[in-house]
């Protein structure tokens, strides 16, 4: 059976906020944007002088000098630098300055645990007694300024504050995300050789216990085996609701109880005053496309850019309550659960659990407990919640909120609409941001209220950011086009460097276009000058001469209103050079058919047309996905191509479970 297309996708159609909104936005114009940005790129030392100069700097740089930068690997080594010479501390602009300014009993941070009814809360006064606290203790087993602390921990208080009392006193930190495995957690401990790991003894994560000690005393032998390192001292949270310290594995003098030791220490702590270019943290990429990259971030660029992306990508104002679903092991707990929020004064929540536990609606019963106002997730959430339809999402309120935001992947536009009507009531604004490891910040982002939106696409470039797209040859293409997408100057945000491997940060991701920052995703910039990000480019399939970007094929087939997820790898095509091969997954209860992968077919040959229409569909039941849920096509490449000896590095799935699932589905 031919079906009929069965949605008609106008990418072109415009979303604009209320004039409500725009009445109370800090942005509520494109000409306001247009202005600042013209002045951010025309003088970017006085723009981001004049921003920085609203934080706190023990000493200042030379204003008129605020950056330096060589981007251009024929011109020497790669070198940026954001207000050298300025002294500051990003822990006391996050916290200290807050309570200094006589707002310490504002609450800095909610807590909700996995299993509904647990909940805390601690105001800025609070968290920075509790910071103070752990500062002192890191000190006193003798970490000093610029020493590594690797922090293993899932979603509990004592993971933010675990960060900024290593900012307080200078040392860098290494967040391993809590979901890793004993090897993965090893050969990032191997990486950085820290003397000290702060972990947890255990986590309910929904209905599962992780015996996280148990994961971290396996790490820690294979280290002392595999690469001759052992940490002095390994602090272990005692999470009681999760597991008893009795069944803990215990190694006596190198493992201290949290609770045992910290707040025996004082609750205050002197800041140490750093150079804006001393190292805050190294974090590892995600790993979507291979060997993760242990990214490195220095202090004073990466403060005003946190910050300031995040006050207005979310049109933050005093008194909103921040939600972002994001663990703190990624970048965007990085960003945007701990600093950018915290440096703007803001109330987080802090989520432990998964959102579908102990069902499909705790994300909005969350939202309503707490007053939730701006909301930010991954387009996976949205898609895995879109799956078990609107009922879950409308047995709820949602009247406080007022943005909304999405990170990791392109969204589909079907998957933006739901999120904007169903989940929005039509009423939020989404910052669809996109951004990376790297980039520290928000890149490519909507300013909520200041220009129409598109579902799918990131839009407009924040301030101070200058995207180039450029053909295959690394020339700048002009007006409409399609290319890679590449930055041509330095931003506050940019990371500095890759951990102990300068020459691999240089090759990768300078030296493919020469005098530009190559971010490795393709993009296609539209008549309005919006941006829409097609994908990665190591993923493009070229179908007789067509290059496809991912993101357009995928987002055709979730249009099919029975279709959940799906993924498009290349195959090898006798004719066509390669032809497209789908991995779809279907809404709950649906029945797979061979009615319904005709159907997909078609929906996505009317859509985008017939040279993009997939060759084969495989149904998925899950697809694999790397812990922050991104789709990985490097493996669904293999299982399309039959290449099932050979799946690679497979250590940074979140299931590997579904690999085998797959490759059972192929043949129905
Ligand atoms: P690795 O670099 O190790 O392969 P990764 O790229 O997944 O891992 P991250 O830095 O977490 O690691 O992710 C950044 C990437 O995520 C971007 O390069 C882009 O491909 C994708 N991405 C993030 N946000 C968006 C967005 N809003 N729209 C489209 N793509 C996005
Ligand atoms: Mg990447």
């Amino acid at each position: 059976m031919e079906a009929e297309c069965v949605v008609a996708d106008d990418a072109e159609e415009l979303f604009d906020a209320s004039e409500t909104f725009k009445k109370s936005a800090l942005l509520s114009s494109r000409e306001q944007y247009a202005a600042l940005y013209k002045n951010s790129v025309d003088d970017p030392d006085g723009f981001w002088s004049h921003t920085a100069s609203q934080f706190f700097w023990k000493s200042k740089w030379e204003e008129s000098k605020a950056h330096t930068e060589n981007l251009d690997v024929r011109k020497g080594e790669i070198r940026v630098e954001w207000f050298k010479g300025g002294c500051t501390n990003i822990c006391y602009n996050a916290v200290d300055r807050h309570v200094e300014a006589g707002r310490g009993d504002d609450v800095a941070l909610l807590w909700e645990g996995n299993d509904p009814g647990f909940d805390m809360k601690l105001t800025y006064k609070e968290l920075l007694d509790r910071v103070c606290q752990l500062s002192n203790y890191l000190l006193a087993v003798g970490i000093k300024k610029g020493d590594t602390v690797a922090i293993y921990m899932p979603m509990l208080l004592e993971l933010p504050i675990a960060m900024l009392a290593c900012a307080r006193i200078g040392a860098v930190h290494s967040v391993v995300f809590a979901g890793f495995s004993a090897e993965s957690l090893a050969q990032r401990i191997l990486d950085c050789k820290p003397k000290v790991l702060l972990t947890t003894s255990g986590v309910k994560r929904g209905p599962k216990l992780i015996k996280l000690k148990e994961i971290v005393d396996d790490a820690l032998n294979r280290c002392v085996q595999e690469g001759g390192h052992s940490v002095d001292y390994c602090l272990t949270y005692d999470n009681k609701l999760a597991i008893k310290r009795e069944d803990t594995p215990w190694k006596e003098k190198r493992d201290v109880w949290w609770q045992d030791v910290v707040p025996n220490y004082p609750t205050d702590c002197p800041v140490e005053w750093v150079d804006a270019e001393d190292p805050l943290f190294l974090l590892y990429t995600s790993g979507s496309t291979g060997k993760p990259k242990g990214v490195l971030h220095t202090t004073g660029g990466y403060m005003v850019y946190t910050a300031t992306t995040f006050k207005h990508a979310f049109d933050y104002h005093d008194g909103d309550v921040y939600w972002c679903t994001a663990d703190c092991g990624w970048i965007t707990g990085h960003s945007y659960v701990t600093y950018g929020p915290l440096l703007n004064k803001a109330t987080v929540l802090i989520f432990e659990g998964v959102p579908n536990y102990p069902d499909a609606g705790r994300c909005w019963e969350i939202v309503d407990k707490y007053h939730v106002t701006i909301f930010y997730t991954a387009p996976t959430a949205i898609r895995a919640l879109m799956r078990s339809g609107d009922e879950p999402v409308k047995r709820h309120s949602r009247k406080s909120l007022r943005v909304l935001g999405s990170v990791g992947e392109p969204i589909n536009p079907s998957a933006w609409r739901w999120y904007f009507e169903v989940v929005g009531d039509s009423r939020c604004p989404i910052a669809d941001t996109w951004w990376q490891t790297e980039t520290g910040g928000f890149m490519i982002t909507p300013l909520p209220g200041c220009w129409p939106l598109k579902p799918g696409s990131a839009t407009l470039p924040f301030f101070g950011v200058q995207p180039a797209v450029v053909d295959e040859n690394g020339k700048e293409l002009d007006g409409e086009c399609t290319g890679f997408l590449c930055m041509k100057a330095s931003w506050p945000g940019i990371f500095r460097s890759l951990y102990g491997d300068h020459a691999r940060y240089e090759t990768t991701y300078f030296a493919p276009f020469k005098g530009f920052y190559f971010s490795g995703d393709g993009c296609r910039r539209d008549k309005d000058g919006y941006y829409w990000l097609t994908g990665r480019v190591d993923d493009v399939i070229n179908v007789s001469g067509h290059r496809i970007g991912t993101a357009e094929v995928e987002s055709a087939l979730v249009a099919h209103p029975l279709a959940a997820e799906a993924a498009v790898v290349g195959i090898d095509h006798e004719v066509k050079g390669q032809g497209i091969y789908a991995f779809v997954t279907l809404n709950e209860g649906v029945e797979y058919t061979a009615d319904l992968k005709s159907s997909l077919i078609s929906t996505v040959r009317c859509q985008i047309g017939a040279f993009a229409a997939p060759d084969a569909i495989h149904w998925a039941p899950g697809l694999p996905k790397t812990r922050s849920g991104k789709i990985m096509r490097r493996i669904l490449r293999k299982i399309a191509s039959k290449q099932l000896d050979d799946l690679g590095d497979i250590s940074t799935l979140a299931d590997p479970g579904v690999v085998a699932q797959l490759i059972e589905f192929t043949e129905k």
